[in-house]
């Protein structure tokens, strides 16, 4: 047995994603983004608009996790986790897991831990992060930047729980939420298949707040501090930054400040009102579908007769509901780019922009000096966003259509032969101005779509079989060309036929075995 094949396996089943759509434009903390008003790489930083628009529209992503990055992911989640264990031994730990809605922008917020400073009283709510490798561990314990990301996400902490008094006051909601779950799942415990069990069992399991109400009473209800620590996985270095909010008088923007130090990078604003925008694309493109459906006559379930002419039970109600839904978002999904929001960081970067960014230190110094040492230009060198992004292959071909090839085999790497297919018509269909590009597009798309079950690729490795022409190819040239294209030589089809026959049998060791067959037919 060979444990780790089997253990990796599991951890690839619970770490891959799943699509799915959201019929609300909730967004994740984890996808907040902000103007910056340094524009020279991307101009925002944190999530790109496009990825949060395709997680929430439900669209497949084109590569999974991969086992690395899955073990990664997981050694860094067991670290957050253990410093909640550690702030409790320490004696300051007043909460873990309290959840938050922000209306306003439909974003759910968690809390990991809640501390209580023991000299002054006052509660701060810590976001650890963990990181590894020379470049990202030299950045944030040496250089002293926390990532802007986390920053943003803190300064969102700090917007809306200003005060040790409105702190204790969601702690206590979340506590009440979690009793209010679990009271509901009594309710309907002599049903445990009931829609209504299973939504309050999904929402007390959800609700992971732990808290220390004697601890809690110590605290102060003065202002909360935030603090985003980190720790490296690799040579166990830590850092933490104190992270504030300030508000200006002259513009009346709010900026985030490190270490008492205002940084004026971008806005606390800029923050709400990108979740704002991504969440227009997703209303207005939702919207748009719905009044075409509507149009061609395909409305909303109301609440209405089921097939045997009485009214629908909610089980049926809710079939009903979810294949509405399904058909939305499967023509949101399908709707062309001009309906998408913006591309906005680079897959790969200009030549020139490589120069600027590679000069003003914002590419790492040794990123920077293997590309200009390597055919300037030939080198791919792009958004690390990119690089990571579930999304890449469908947004890649769009945005770069003379690169569909490099597209097309991390598509075929993975084995989504259909998506690649419907992926290549979109981009025909995207460039249907370039007739002759838009036809050679189509004609790959037909190619991928009627060889589909011959390019099962990862399914072939997984049956141990060889992937790849190469192999066929040398054989062909050493069996076959070898002894048929002697100089002078010509041959019928038959003779050609049964000298090869014979060939192959002596090669692959069954010249006795066909004499044999022979002897018995
Ligand atoms: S590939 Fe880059 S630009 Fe495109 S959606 Fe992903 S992160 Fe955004």
């Amino acid at each position: 047995m060979q444990i780790f094949t089997l253990i990796d396996k599991a951890m690839l089943a619970q770490e891959s994603r799943e699509a799915y759509y959201s019929r609300t434009p909730r967004v994740w903390p984890s996808e907040a983004s902000a103007e910056l008003f340094d524009k020279r790489e991307a101009g925002i930083a944190g999530g790109c608009h496009r990825k949060s628009y395709f997680r929430m529209t439900g669209e497949p992503p084109s590569n999974q996790i991969d086992i690395v990055a899955a073990r990664r992911f997981r050694t860094g989640r067991a670290m957050e986790l253990d410093i909640v264990n550690l702030a409790r031994a320490a004696g300051i730990f007043v909460a873990a897991g309290v959840r938050y809605h922000v209306a306003d922008i439909d974003l759910p917020l968690e809390l990991d831990l809640v501390v209580r400073d023991p000299q002054t009283a006052r509660m701060y709510i810590i976001e650890n992060k963990t990181t590894y490798g020379y470049a990202a561990n030299k950045e944030v314990i040496k250089d002293g930047h926390p990532r802007l990301e986390g920053v943003m996400q803190s300064t969102i902490y700090l917007n809306e729980f200003s005060t040790g008094e409105i702190l204790k006051e969601i702690i206590h909601e979340s506590c009440r939420r979690k009793q209010a779950a679990r009271d509901e799942m009594q309710v309907w415990d002599h049903d445990q298949a009931s829609w209504q069990f299973q939504k309050a069992k999904k929402e007390f399991e959800r609700n992971r707040i732990e808290v220390d109400f004697d601890a809690m009473e110590l605290c102060s209800d003065g202002p909360v501090g935030v603090k985003m620590t980190y720790e490296t996985r690799d040579d166990c270095q830590t850092r933490e930054f104190e992270i504030g909010l300030l508000g200006d008088e002259l513009d009346g923007l709010h900026y985030p400040m490190i270490d008492g130090i205002p940084q004026k990078l971008f806005t606390v604003e800029s923050v709400y009102e990108r979740f704002r925008a991504l969440q227009g694309y997703h209303s207005r493109n939702i919207g748009f579908v719905r009044r075409e459906l509507a149009r061609a006559g395909t409305l909303e379930p109301g609440k209405g007769l089921g097939q045997d002419g009485k009214d629908r039970t909610g089980f049926e109600q809710s079939r009903a509901d979810m294949s509405y839904w399904d058909l939305v978002f499967q023509n949101v999904r399908a709707l062309p780019s001009n309906f998408w929001p913006p591309a906005e960081y680079e897959w790969k970067y200009s030549a020139e922009k490589i120069q600027t960014l590679g000069e003003a230190g914002i590419i790492g110094k040794t990123k920077y000096r293997n590309w200009q040492k390597r055919a300037k230009g030939k080198t791919h060198l792009g958004a690390w966003q990119c690089a990571h992004c579930p999304f890449k292959t469908k947004c890649v071909s769009v945005e770069y259509p003379e690169m569909r090839h490099q597209v097309a085999d991390l598509m075929l790497d993975d084995g989504n032969i259909e998506p690649l297919a419907t992926r290549l018509r979109e981009i025909a269909a995207a460039h249907a101005d370039a007739v002759d590009l838009a036809q050679e597009v189509l004609k790959e798309a037909e190619y991928f779509a009627t060889n589909a079950e011959r390019m099962r690729y990862p399914e072939f490795r997984e049956k141990g079989l060889f992937v790849g022409s190469g192999v066929v190819e040398a054989g062909c040239k050493s069996v076959i060309g070898s002894r048929l294209k002697r100089s002078g030589m010509f041959w019928t089809v038959r003779g050609a036929n049964a000298i090869i026959a014979l060939r192959c049998c002596r090669i692959n060791g069954r010249f006795e075995d066909y004499w044999e067959q022979d002897r018995v037919a």
